[in-house]
């Protein structure tokens, strides 16, 4: 059973990392912890097993983690959201704003196509801006976004209730203000 306060207290909390000023969320802690990992995936397998998602996309390179075991529990297709120049052959980029400066975010052409149900996932729902990009490269091969889903939501930062409002499902397992 998930046990919200049990996976809070994995969380590690790394003041001034990467810059000054910054509270990172290190969700390390779960991946080195079989109790905190199984708890939540099987979170994510109870939410999704009996929904019509098609497809499992996520984004580079933590929100890998969780996703690829959820896909191999759901037995669907796993759709790589990657930063630029990391995935080979003909790909489709999007560019997106960081707190500092831009990012580059890139799928396959391909990956999906019209009438695929997918989940997205990444680790953490900050400002959005990097699902946001993720989903306008899914969406532009004819996907259409089930839900969003992650681990930690910082509402504060405005990203979920921004997707909720572009009427995108969010799903978070736990939040920090
Ligand atoms: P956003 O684009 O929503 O502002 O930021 C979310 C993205 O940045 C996610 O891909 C996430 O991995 C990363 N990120 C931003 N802040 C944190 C944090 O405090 N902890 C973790 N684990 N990832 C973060």
């Amino acid at each position: 059973l998930y046990d919200d306060f049990y996976v809070k207290s994995l969380i590690q909390t790394i003041e001034d990392w990467p810059e000054e000023g910054i509270s990172f969320r290190d969700i390390t802690p779960i991946f080195s912890d079989p109790k905190g990992m199984r708890m939540v995936v099987d979170a994510y397998v109870h939410r999704y097993i009996a929904s019509d998602i098609t497809h499992i996309a996520c984004i580079d390179a933590r929100g890998f983690l969780i996703a690829a075991v959820l896909a191999y529990e759901l037995q669907k297709p796993l759709i790589l959201v990657r930063k630029k120049g990391k995935l080979p052959g003909k790909t489709i980029s999007q560019s997106y704003k960081l707190e500092y400066g831009e990012a580059e975010l890139e799928i396959q052409e391909g990956a999906t196509q019209e009438g695929d149900q997918v989940l997205l996932f990444d680790d953490l729902i900050a400002t959005g801006g990097t699902l946001f990009a993720a989903i306008k490269l899914l969406t532009k091969q004819g996907a259409n976004i089930k839900e969003v889903a992650a681990i930690i939501d910082l509402p504060d930062l405005g990203g979920s209730q921004k997707l909720r409002d572009s009427n995108i499902p969010v799903y978070s397992l736990c939040a920090f203000d």
